[in-house]
């Protein structure tokens, strides 16, 4: 009998497993840990989503949905993109309900790419990127962004990748895992190159609302850019609902029929029981998700302390719950750093290269923690580095 290795699609069994899975398995076999690993809001889901998620199945709501989704929901994620972008969509013709903004990058990956189509995405990148393109049968190209130019990902740069098989560029602004954003400006910059070389957007916007200093930048809202972008976005971040499993894609009425022919005789549609308190969340959530923002803030001023007194440079995040200190200084790599972090002080932090080659010489750390767990956290990290010779 053939292996099972022998058996499996070469392009599955050749992508490595997370660098983030591998660290939070060693960190549920370590007692004691503190962990600022998981990009996963700290919080309880308010409980007035809860409570009309129990409502709904007490009406007996338990049956499929349309496989776009609730119309409900749609016309209501259509009405807060209005409000908060000035960016229209159709509710019956531009929104598909997915299971998270997971199940709609791979629908868009899929109903996009052929075989060899290249997808240009800044680096270091969220993990789950490059195996969605690699499984969707497409090559994904890094564009390599550093500390020094803020993370930010320069026009030129896109414009330097873009070959004839250039078919997507892929954006994720307020970024995971450095916490940068984009101006208006480098935004539109980047849209002229995209226009120039017809690509499609996606945007994955999970962290739009997570944003400190100022006012963050719809893409599909930039002038001409609604018609060739995708928009992503979800409820696992803003509304602390990650366990729901609930997002969407916005974009044009042609793709996103394409993307639910896939869903439909995949997933059928997003478990009702999620859509319902995704409804009430976008409807009434914004007040605690304010709240909510208001606690990231805070522990944002007192991760770059931290970072600041223990004489590691960091990158300043401007949204999301992401720190991305370098680490270089200590003389590890990020690997090594994440590990002997882990066994001496039992802090649990997601080495940089996880995120791609880029990383390397940074560590993830995650603030969607108490401060509590913030503060031992950086005490335990401050003596770790100490005993390496830095300050
Ligand atoms: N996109 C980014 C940039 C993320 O950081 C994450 C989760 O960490 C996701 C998408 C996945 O989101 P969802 O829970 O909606 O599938």
């Amino acid at each position: 009998m053939k292996s099972w290795s022998d058996r499996l699609n070469p392009v599955v069994r050749d992508i490595p497993p997370s660098g983030i899975r591998k660290f939070f398995d060693l960190v549920c076999e370590t007692p004691g840990v503190i962990s600022l690993g998981v990009g996963e809001p700290d919080f309880v889901t308010p409980w007035h989503i809860r409570e009309a998620c129990i409502y709904s199945l007490e009406k007996g709501h338990t049956m499929y949905t349309s496989n776009c989704g609730l119309p409900e929901l749609r016309r209501a994620i259509a009405g807060d993109l209005a409000a908060s972008y000035g960016v229209r969509y159709d509710p019956g013709t531009e929104i598909l309900i997915t299971v998270g903004v997971s199940e709609a990058l791979d629908l868009a990956m899929r109903a996009l790419l052929s075989p060899g189509d290249e997808v240009l995405m800044p680096e270091p990148s969220y993990v789950s990127y490059s195996p969605t393109v690699l499984m969707a049968g497409g090559r994904p190209v890094p564009i390599a962004t550093g500390l020094e130019e803020g993370f930010k990902l320069a026009a030129a740069r896109v414009e330097a990748a873009v070959t004839p098989r250039t078919k997507v560029l892929l954006l994720c602004y307020p970024n995971n895992p450095t916490g940068a954003v984009m101006d208006r400006q480098s935004l539109l910059d980047i849209a002229a190159v995209a226009e120039a070389h017809d690509l499609v957007v996606i945007s994955d916007e999970i962290y739009d609302k997570l944003t400190y200093d100022g006012k963050h930048t719809c893409v599909s809202a930039l002038p001409g850019m609604k018609e060739r972008t995708i928009l992503l976005n979800g409820f696992s971040k803003s509304y602390a609902m990650t366990g729901w499993r609930i997002g969407y894609a916005c974009g044009n009425p042609d793709f996103i029929a394409a993307m639910t022919k896939i869903h439909q005789y995949t997933i059928l549609c997003a478990p009702i029981t999620a859509q319902k308190a995704a409804l009430e969340a976008v409807t009434r959530g914004g007040e605690g998700m304010l709240r909510m923002v208001q606690q990231y803030n805070r522990r944002r001023h007192l991760v770059m302390h931290a970072f600041r007194d223990m004489g590691l440079p960091c990158f300043e995040p401007r949204g999301a719950f992401y720190a991305f200190p370098q680490i270089s200084a200590t003389g590890l790599t990020s690997e090594d750093f994440a590990a002997d972090l882990l066994r001496e002080e039992k802090v649990a932090v997601v080495p940089g290269n996880a995120f791609g080659p880029s990383g390397e010489g940074f560590v993830r750390c995650s603030y969607a923690a108490s401060t509590e767990d913030l503060g031992e956290a950086f005490r335990r990290m401050a003596r770790f580095v100490r005993r390496r010779g830095v300050r």
